[in-house]
């Protein structure tokens, strides 16, 4: 069975630049993906640094893969169904099929899932391609400035959210999806910031050309917003991450420090699977550190070579973990 020097679980932006890093130490890299990046879901992000008038998600993720593979890494479709530590190594299942994906030191930058509103997929993602179905006011807060803003979700959660949004501007409202959950501080946080708290449950979505508007129980007309942010939390993707026995933080997620190693020898995590800021430039990152981990760990555990060998100079050798870890020499 062919042993690969590293396999990445995620396509994403933490996977890909993973993957373009250690491709780039010459090492034999393999990246599986089950085709859903979060990345892919976005219409025109404008704050990866780099892309002055935006970029388009899907546009983003090719040019990341072509990269990648540019410099060898090997990208293939498959959901990984199993993920175990075995001998030295990891051994992953694809869905599906039989077969078995071996490899020395391993990735996970499997993202998240979002708690969504309700609306069938097809009216969901053209609602989100218009914009006015938004899920990350730190990505685009700056595109509603003054308009309309609704935020679905009335509990400490969809109270931050909102109160974020209020730099962006005056017209914000807080809509519950179901039942209103805000306690007394949130509630006067709220109301000195002048946002309208609605306390009756949503009860029809409907995205209309270039509005979202929301009918709320008990009301006549709907209410009619330029945008929408349900604020309804989120799932990382970490059934693999618990497979193979990590220990998860309070909100599900990995170690802040999983980018830089894990109790499991050779396990590293990236993106919005660890703990932080769910960002693409976040995740790159997450990547590099990951990757250069990677290959350093499997260094260790090669026999000498040039670069490996005594009399490198302790410098170069320290210089490229200081860079990866970020500690001061
Ligand atoms: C609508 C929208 C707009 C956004 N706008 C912005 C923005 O403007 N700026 C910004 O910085 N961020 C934005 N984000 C967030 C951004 O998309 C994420 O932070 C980023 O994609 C995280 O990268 P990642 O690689 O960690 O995860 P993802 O990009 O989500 O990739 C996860 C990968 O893991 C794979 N995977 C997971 N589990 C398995 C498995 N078991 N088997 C095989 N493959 C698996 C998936 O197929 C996928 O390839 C937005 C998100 C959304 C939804």
């Amino acid at each position: 069975m062919d042993q690969w020097d590293c396999i990445i679980v995620g396509a994403g932006p933490a996977g890909l630049s993973a993957a373009l890093y250690l491709a780039r130490f010459r090492r034999r890299v393999l990246v599986v993906h089950d085709g859903r990046s979060r990345a892919l879901r976005i219409p025109v992000t404008h704050n990866v640094p780099g892309f002055p008038d935006g970029v388009e998600g899907p546009a983003l993720v090719a040019r990341m893969t072509r990269h990648a593979e540019r410099y060898g890494a090997v990208v293939r479709e498959g959901e990984v169904v199993q993920a175990a530590a075995g001998g030295p190594g990891f051994i992953l299942t694809l869905a599906g099929s039989r077969e078995q994906l071996r490899a020395r030191s391993l990735v996970l930058a499997t993202g998240l899932y979002m708690e969504q509103v309700p609306l069938d997929d097809g009216v969901h993602e053209a609602a989100i391609g218009a914009g006015i179905l938004r899920y990350c006011p730190v990505c685009d807060g700056y595109e509603h400035i003054d308009e309309r803003i609704g935020v679905i979700g009335s509990d400490g959660h969809g109270a931050n959210e909102a109160l974020f949004l209020r730099r962006f501007s005056a017209d914000i409202t807080l809509v519950p999806l179901n039942s209103s959950e805000l306690d007394p501080r949130d509630r006067t946080r709220l109301q000195r910031a002048g946002i309208a708290v609605v306390d009756r449950p949503v009860i029809h979505h409907a995205p209309r050309g270039d509005c979202y508007q929301v009918q709320i129980e008990g009301d006549e007309a709907p209410l009619s917003f330029d945008v929408v942010y349900p604020a309804l939390g989120v799932r990382q993707r970490v059934e693999l991450a618990v497979m193979l026995g990590l220990e998860l933080g309070e909100e599900g997620t990995t170690h802040a420090r999983s980018p830089l190693g894990t109790d499991v020898p050779g396990l590293y995590c990236a993106g919005d699977i660890v703990e932080g800021l769910d960002q693409i430039s976040v995740a790159m990152g997450h990547g590099a550190l990951a990757a250069t981990r990677a290959h350093n760990w499997l260094r260790e555990r090669e026999p000498p070579t040039f670069d490996t060998a005594p009399g490198v100079p302790e410098r170069v050798k320290g210089g490229l973990d200081q860079h990866a870890t970020g500690e001061p020499p």
